[in-house]
């Protein structure tokens, strides 16, 4: 049987850098979960639809042809065929995915998916509830966390729009999932850390 390794954590604390360095060194498919809640608002977005009517989007998640799979050892998200990319990170795609995210049936559909990844190996998957929902009775779970200034620069550097601490309001506060320390998961503050200092600390965690 595969195993899965659960990264959780707010926006810009690090977790697909740290997912990236783990996955290379432990030979892990790494799955971006916040990719698949992206492509469906980015799908309702593009559908003229309200990403806070949660009607609405229930009723287009229904038509949605989305599918997830591997390549080159990493998900692969695709909206009717066409495989997407950095559309998803657009500035109206970070200010409604958490609305979206907060629908039970949409975390449903995409839960499912994700627990579906460890068919193809085993895995490291980042997200906000893998230790709590998707995979919660893995031993292998970081919580990581930074302090608020740190990760709004992190965003800043990268080039995109994105109210980090309004989706993490958002996301801790919504009934359905919120983002908490999962039962058992090692929480690491990567604030002070370089990228590989951050990588040997999480592996010293995961070996314990
Ligand atoms: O990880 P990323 O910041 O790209 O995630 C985008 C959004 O998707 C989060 O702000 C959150 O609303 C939602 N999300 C979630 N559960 C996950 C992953 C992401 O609710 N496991």
């Amino acid at each position: 049987d595969h195993v899965a390794i659960a990264i959780d954590g707010p926006a810009a604390s690090g977790k697909s850098t740290l997912a990236r360095q783990l996955a290379a060194k432990l030979d892990l498919i790494m799955v971006n979960s916040g990719e698949m809640y992206r492509a469906v608002t980015w799908k309702v977005l593009q559908d003229g639809i309200d990403p806070k009517d949660a009607e609405a989007v229930i009723a287009a998640l229904v038509e949605m042809d989305i599918e997830c799979s591997v390549a080159e050892g990493r998900s692969v998200v695709r909206l009717d065929g066409r495989r997407t990319g950095d559309e998803l990170r657009s500035e109206a795609v970070n200010g409604s995915v958490s609305a979206v995210a907060a629908i039970p049936e949409v975390r449903n559909r995409l839960v499912e998916m994700q627990r579906g990844f460890l068919e193809f190996g085993n895995v490291i998957m980042e997200g906000r509830d893998i230790g709590t929902v998707v995979f919660p009775d893995t031993p292998f779970k970081i919580y990581l966390d930074a302090d608020a200034g740190v990760r709004a620069g992190r965003r800043v550097a990268v080039g995109e729009v994105d109210s980090v601490e309004d989706r993490d309001r958002e996301d801790s506060r919504r009934k359905t999932a919120p983002l908490q320390v999962a039962a058992g998961a090692a929480i690491l503050d990567t604030s002070g850390h370089t990228i590989e200092s951050g990588t040997e600390a999480a592996l010293e965690l995961l070996r314990e």
